[in-house]
């Protein structure tokens, strides 16, 4: 994030066989031959043997796999510890902004992790002019594919903001959503395919270079949001635009304390559904009815472009926001399992409004 609304902001055998045969040599020839071919013809079913038995083993091999895959894809639920031991591993690699060493070697774990999960991953890199300079930065996306060409995209920014006068780590400030959709990723990898299909996609570039969001943005080319408008601008240029039906973006969801207000901005259908859904499953508190005053996130972007968009944040109660102290003592791992599992929960039910949507006729998307 972003500009708060306020200024603060993946052989011994043989040789028995040779002394078998040496042996026999003092046998009659008739006797001799038929032990010969006798011998002949166990070896060749020997070989025979040997050969189905190894045709045999793969597929079934094969079967267990899938079949262990299955029995685990049916135990696959949002792992809060899991998705905090993702943020361990981005934090460690110590502040992340768009174009350095660190966020390349982030970016190659949060690929290597999306491909064990069996996904297909793609990376779009390319090169955004900032205040600071030419950056080199990249999008990665991993799919799931649906029964048809729509899809819901669920994304989270991958760096960190860029700080000369201290280390900033961004432990929930890029890393906890990071975390926390690499773990979402992992459990739609199993789930059942069919209706809408799934894009979870990291967005480099969210950070402001200048100190403030707004600060050195002109018009029409601001400096913030460089991944997110990349990747609407590539869906246009693809004509794949109308098929993105939804958005849900974290940011900012795993402090300790978590209290997640309505962001403003969001399109109000999709907060109702995820809310209401966490309510039911008991995280009320979490997910609180204050209004949060984001002013502008990776949601933006699709906004503009008409896409039904939601920004699940927590930026003005959290009291470490661009801080040196947004450090991983800051997280839980049930903060991150309430928003992984609320989301997870939500998808079917938000499917379910598009269907319904679909049905009705076109939205209006630019
Ligand atoms: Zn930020």
């Amino acid at each position: 994030m972003r500009g708060r609304a306020t200024a603060n902001q993946v052989c011994s055998a043989s040789k028995n066989r040779t002394r078998q045969a040496h042996a026999a040599d003092s046998s009659p020839p008739a006797t001799h031959r038929r032990r010969k071919r006798a011998l002949a013809i166990s070896f060749i079913i020997f070989l025979l043997a040997a050969a189905s038995t190894r045709l045999d083993l793969e597929p079934k091999a094969d079967a267990r796999a899938a079949s262990a895959r299955q029995s685990e894809g049916a135990r696959a639920t949002f792992d809060g510890e899991r998705a905090l031991a993702h943020v361990r591993r981005l934090v460690e690699f110590g502040p992340r902004p768009a174009g350095s060493d660190a966020l390349k070697r982030a970016r190659g774990y949060i690929k290597g992790e999306l491909k064990s999960y069996g996904l297909k991953v793609s990376t779009d890199e390319f090169r955004a002019k900032t205040p600071e300079g030419e950056r080199r930065m990249a999008n990665v996306s991993a799919e799931i594919k649906g029964t048809g060409d729509d899809f819901v995209v669920i994304a989270s920014h991958y760096d960190t903001k860029l700080y000369k006068e201290f280390r900033f780590v961004g432990a929930n400030d890029g890393g906890s959503s990071t975390g926390a959709l690499l773990e979402i990723a992992r459990v739609l990898s199993y789930a059942p395919r069919g209706g809408v299909g799934y894009r979870l996609v990291f967005f480099d570039g969210e950070e402001a270079t200048c100190a403030e969001w707004d600060e050195c943005g002109k018009e029409g080319s601001p400096d913030n949001t460089y991944g997110s408008r990349r990747y609407v601008a590539r869906l246009r240029e693809r004509g794949e635009l109308k098929n993105l039906r939804a958005l849900v973006l974290l940011d900012m969801m795993g402090y300790e304390k978590l209290e997640l207000g309505r962001d403003t901005m969001s399109t109000p259908w999709l907060v109702d559904i995820v809310w209401k859904t966490a309510a039911e499953m008991g995280y009320g508190r979490e997910f609180a009815s204050h209004p949060e005053n984001v002013g502008g996130d990776d949601h933006a972007p699709f906004l503009e472009a008409g896409v039904p968009s939601l920004d699940i944040i927590q930026l003005n109660s959290y009291p470490f926001w661009h801080r040196p102290e947004d450090t991983l003592d800051k997280l839980s791992a049930r903060s991150l399992r309430a928003v992984g599992e609320v989301v997870l929960a939500s998808l079917p039910r938000i499917g379910a409004r598009l269907k319904e949507e679909g049905l009705k006729g076109e939205t209006g998307r630019r």
